[in-house]
């Protein structure tokens, strides 16, 4: 579903799978009914989406045929996919592709994405390209595809950087039986923005976002804008927050847990807040009130308009 998953489906056919092909994340329900498919391939919203469509047409998502989901086309945070688990009551596998490059997957230990080391090389290097990082330290991911002598592919990557960022967990063997390292669910280094110096990703948003609580409440749809007010030498960092009931919304409790979490995860950001220089603004639109929605292409969730 709205995926770029070519060599997930080509994967799928050498198993022997059965592949119901959904271009549009609007397919019709009856799909559901009348093929009774065991797996769904999608992003995180718009599996959210497709659940409550279902929801919406009677149909419970966790009394469906599905019996697993498959992620991928961006990163999210593990909040966001605890929450998946939990609306369809099954758990949700992470992949990770570059367009141009391989696909990394996880298992059913979820415990980091495999990566592939038979068909690529993965290099990890520091932010300024000039050396390998260690194990268990962030960096860019560098792909380099691996060819066994007489084979042919359309797209050669010699040392490739994907401009993603990822950790290497380890490179021991899983518990699963497979030697392919696993590496930390990798971010986009576009999708990060710095306010004062202070890293902010559109995942740290998301974390705060997806608190179990907030859910109550929200949709988990949302948007975020950074700008500067040069007269008050301050950023503002506006958020909107989908919600199915505007009015019933507890926005007391849904900001602070959101704050909550994203000091957490970024204390940094907690501090020049309590030094007066980042103000945080909330917003509360109904269902279909964000901006990205009247934006074509993959929705921009983190914005920067300073
Ligand atoms: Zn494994």
């Amino acid at each position: 579903m709205n995926v770029g998953a070519n060599t997930m489906t080509l994967a799928a056919h050498s198993l022997g799978f059965t592949i119901i092909p959904e271009g549009k994340c609007t397919f019709p329900v009856r799909v559901m009914n009348h093929l009774k498919p065991t797996a769904i391939v999608g992003s995180v919203f718009k599996l959210l989406r497709l659940a409550r469509r279902m929801e919406e047409e009677g149909l419970d998502p966790q009394e469906s045929s599905i019996t697993k989901l498959i992620v991928g086309g961006e990163s999210f945070a593990e909040e966001s996919r605890r929450y998946l688990d939990e609306v369809w009551g099954v758990p949700c596998y992470n992949t990770y592709g570059s367009t141009e490059g391989t696909m990394c997957g996880e298992c059913t230990e979820r415990a980091g994405l495999h990566v592939p080391e038979d068909l690529v090389h993965m290099d990890v290097y520091d932010p300024k390209m000039q050396d390998f990082v260690s194990d268990g330290t962030q960096g860019r991911i560098v792909l380099t595809t691996l060819l066994p002598v007489g084979e042919r592919t359309g797209n050669l990557l010699i040392n490739y950087d994907t401009e993603d960022l990822t950790t290497v967990l380890t490179r021991d063997r899983c518990p699963c039986g497979r030697t392919h390292m696993r590496i930390d669910n990798p971010r986009r280094e576009a999708e990060t923005i710095y306010i004062a110096d202070v890293p902010l990703n559109r995942v740290d948003i998301e974390k705060g976002v997806f608190q179990r609580e907030n859910m109550e409440y929200l949709s988990g749809e949302y948007e975020a804008f950074v700008y500067f007010d040069p007269d008050a030498g301050k950023a503002f960092l506006r958020v909107s927050l989908e919600t199915h009931d505007p009015e019933g919304c507890n926005q007391k409790l849904v900001k602070e847990n959101f704050l909550e979490a994203l000091f957490r995860e970024r204390p940094a950001l907690g501090r020049l807040h309590s030094e007066g220089y980042l103000e945080f603004v909330y917003h509360f639109p109904p269902e279909g009130d964000l901006e990205l929605y009247r934006l074509k292409g993959r929705p921009k969730r983190l914005v920067d308009r300073r």
